[in-house]
């Protein structure tokens, strides 16, 4: 069963050099270059029914198989539609309740899946000596350059490229660091009580290795954010986007393809940090999302559906 599916990875690689699909919808990122069609190693399905397999957890990734094109609601909400293939991309925020619909629409009929979320336990992380401009910025012209760096962050965002990236499964950006800060938690910073902390901190030395988890297409690179020093966004398809803060260097550009293990920069510690490490994080639409659940998540997710009918 392996052989079968690194056979039909392989197939979904050598894909990747052909133009874009006419259907492919526009994005800030795919408009000025062409754009590697979905894969077609997965026959899709041809009757309307969904079924999801991954983390249902709070903050948890997951994909659904269903026809080509269907229309996807996460909890009633509009959450795009399936690719060429037949598979999206769900994923559950931080505060989720027990349960999950995730339903899939065509041509006025429905399917329906009703799923548990299991809930989390959050810690308090006290963070002190960061740069108090980063906790509680006050100077007109740093608030400014805030307001400007968090227009070019919600541009990065709105790219939705039609790619499988999470179809490949993700694996770790940076290897041999030590996990230092845990999704979730809940921060008190240089004693201010903050939003919770939406990254999974791996501390490395300035310099090590940031590797792409899964292919994609770089959507925002900023060598110098005042929260986030160097910061890479890349879409893997299906709205699913990971960042990397922190980097002291750039090795992408906007527009850039990269495949997985790529290096796309290396380790930093500027902005809002107080020695270096990545901070990776992982956005699904509008949904925060823990990207360590994703290294396990996609990969049993797609042999788990791949397998189904
Ligand atoms: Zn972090």
């Amino acid at each position: 069963m392996r052989a079968l599916f690194a056979a039909l990875l392989l197939a979904a690689c050598a894909a990747g050099e052909a133009p874009a699909q006419p259907e492919a919808p526009a994005s800030p990122a795919s408009q000025s270059q062409s754009v590697p069609p979905i894969p077609s190693a997965y026959p899709p399905r041809r009757m309307l029914s969904i079924d999801c397999a991954g983390a249902f957890t709070q903050g948890g990734v997951g994909l659904c198989r269903t026809i080509p094109h269907a229309q996807i609601f996460v909890d009633g909400v509009a959450s795009g539609e399936a690719d060429a293939g037949g598979w999206a991309v769900i994923g559950f925020n931080r505060e989720h309740g027990a349960e999950a619909h995730v339903e899939a629409r065509f041509n006025g009929v429905n399917a329906v899946q009703t799923y548990t979320i299991a809930p989390r336990q959050f810690d308090i992380q006290r963070v002190n000596g960061l740069p108090q401009d980063t906790v509680t910025p006050t100077d007109p012209a740093l608030l400014e350059r805030i307001r400007r760096e968090a227009a070019l962050k919600a541009h990065g965002f709105e790219s939705i490229a039609p790619l499988e990236g999470w179809l490949e499964g993700f694996i770790l950006p940076v290897e041999g660091g030590v996990v230092t800060g845990h999704w979730g938690n809940q921060r008190v910073l240089n004693g201010t009580p903050s939003t919770p902390h939406f990254g999974y901190d791996i501390a490395a030395p300035v310099g090590t290795p940031i590797r792409a988890p899964a292919s994609g297409v770089v959507t925002l690179a900023e060598p110098d954010m005042h929260y986030e020093g160097g910061l890479i966004f890349i879409d893997h398809g299906e709205g699913l986007i990971t960042m990397y803060l922190h980097m002291s260097r750039l090795d992408v550009h906007v527009g850039d393809h990269v495949t997985q293990g790529q290096v796309i920069g290396a380790v930093g510690a500027r902005g809002r940090a107080t020695g270096p490490h990545l901070c990776w994080r992982m956005k699904w639409r509008d949904r925060q999302l823990d990207p360590s659940v994703a290294l396990t998540a996609l990969n049993e997710a797609r042999t788990q559906l791949a397998a189904s009918r």
